[in-house]
């Protein structure tokens, strides 16, 4: 029989792995893809945001709703601590813009090389090819049955098969329905960190344009969200990028109340209305001659100025010296919050992160134990909850894995 038997060797199941095989218990590692962190290869636009440099604070922030949960797990194994496991092994980490944590030689593979190397080290035993199908706990001890191979038996268990995106990498939603098969609660799956459809034709004509240092508002009714100043992304289908994904999760829960959300993007958020309105006059006492599309190059990125001028309903020909102060007004307006109307968010698939899942009231924060269950741990995304892009969705499998690992250990 075996000790301890770790399922998915995402992040979070290989630190558990790692933690509880330094018990000297006999631990081994399943994986039904042939390689190991298929995920963290794709994190990072490859180059892997390992974690943040934030204090654990922020990081319980960051998970909003769950946060009270992870909150031990946070100030338990710190992104400190992180730093120190891969920095010990030689692997240097470097800290960039927003404190986002990765690699130095800014390799997502360097951080599974690492692990590896540490499981190796650790003792534990990895077992590729290996699809779990379903587990339940008879006198005491888990039977473990698998698409391919013989049943084996456990004394304990730790679930870490990630959330139900990117399927293609292994996560497809087995670890919630064996949860769900154990007794757990699986709080509804939706997609966090997700590209979000637009309506208009024009954002789609933009595909490609990246807006740098701009600022989004969504609002529905009296409902407004605002983001930071930072970037975004026109896709064929509407909108991605960094400002876009942060706030998504909160857009999927409003797109539950209603069919749209309107979405502003203020393409001047370091200058007020006032100061762009002095600016237009000046450009145009000094330019008047100029036409008002060539005007606006100064103003907005060139692919841009068109659409861009067919919903202020202003001829992009049309002399500067001929604009009329609504016009002006007009351009102001629309430079501060240019509209599109959300629709929708692609499918959970496309999410960088699922949120939902096991249910937290069922885990014991201390541990990652089941409340429900005896002997059997969750680690990283299959627990519910997710947090903004800024490496606190990796920080999180890691503190859980450790947690996990650890206890199980024991
Ligand atoms: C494109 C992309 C970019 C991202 N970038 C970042 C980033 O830069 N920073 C950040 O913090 N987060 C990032 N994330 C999120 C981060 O990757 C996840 O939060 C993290 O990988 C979750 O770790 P996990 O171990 O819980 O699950 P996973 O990494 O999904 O690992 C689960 C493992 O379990 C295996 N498995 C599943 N079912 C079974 C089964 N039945 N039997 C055996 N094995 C099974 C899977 O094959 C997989 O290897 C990104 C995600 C994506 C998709």
């Amino acid at each position: 029989m075996i000790d301890i038997a770790v399922i998915g060797a995402g992040p979070a199941g290989m630190m558990a792995a790692i933690q509880a095989a330094s018990s000297k218990k006999e631990v081994l590692l399943f994986e039904r893809n042939a390689a190991l962190g298929r995920k963290i290869l794709l994190t990072g636009k490859g180059r892997c945001n390992v974690t943040n440099a934030g204090a654990p604070g922020a990081f319980v922030e960051k998970f909003s709703s769950s946060g009270r949960f992870l909150k031990h797990a946070f100030y338990s194994f710190t992104s400190n601590d992180l730093t120190e496991f891969f920095e010990s092994k030689g692997l240097a980490l470097k800290i960039e813009r927003q404190s986002r944590v990765f690699p130095a030689d800014d390799h997502a593979g360097s951080i599974v090389k690492a692990l590896q190397s540490r499981l190796k080290s650790s003792g534990v035993q990895i077992k590729i090819h290996s699809r779990l199908k379903k587990t339940d706990r008879r006198r005491g001890v888990f039977q473990l049955s698998f698409h391919k191979g013989p049943l084996l038996s456990a004394d304990k268990i730790i679930l870490c098969c990630g959330g139900d995106s990117y399927r293609a990498t292994g996560s497809s939603g087995d670890g919630f329905r064996i949860a769900k098969t154990l007794g757990h609660t699986i709080q509804p799956l939706t997609p966090a960190l997700v590209p979000l459809k637009t309506q208009e034709k024009w954002v789609k004509d933009l595909q490609g344009l990246t807006l740098k240092n701009c600022r989004i508002t969504f609002t529905h009714q009296k409902k407004r969200l605002v983001s930071p100043v930072g970037d975004m992304m026109f896709t064929h289908f509407g909108v991605s990028g960094p400002l876009i994904l942060d706030l998504s999760g909160n857009i999927v829960s409003l797109l539950r109340e209603t069919k749209q959300v309107t979405m502003l993007i203020d393409l001047k958020p370091g200058l007020s209305p006032e100061q762009i309105d002095r600016r237009l006059l000046r450009d145009i006492k000094e330019h008047g001659q100029k036409t008002f599309k060539n005007l606006l190059q100064d103003m907005l990125p060139k692919k841009m100025i068109q659409p861009f001028l067919n919903i202020a309903r202003i001829d992009p020909d049309k002399k500067s010296c001929q604009i009329t102060s609504s016009q002006r007004h007009q351009i102001t307006t629309l430079l501060k919050a240019l509209p599109a109307t959300i629709k929708g968010a692609l499918a959970l698939e496309h999410a960088m992160v699922t949120n939902g899942g096991v249910s937290t009231k069922e885990i014991n924060p201390k541990t990652m134990e089941s409340r429900l269950v005896t002997g059997l741990y969750f680690a990283g995304e299959i627990i519910d909850g997710a947090a903004p892009s800024g490496g606190y969705n990796l920080q999180q499998a890691f503190a859980t894995g450790y947690l996990a690992g650890k206890a199980a250990g024991i």
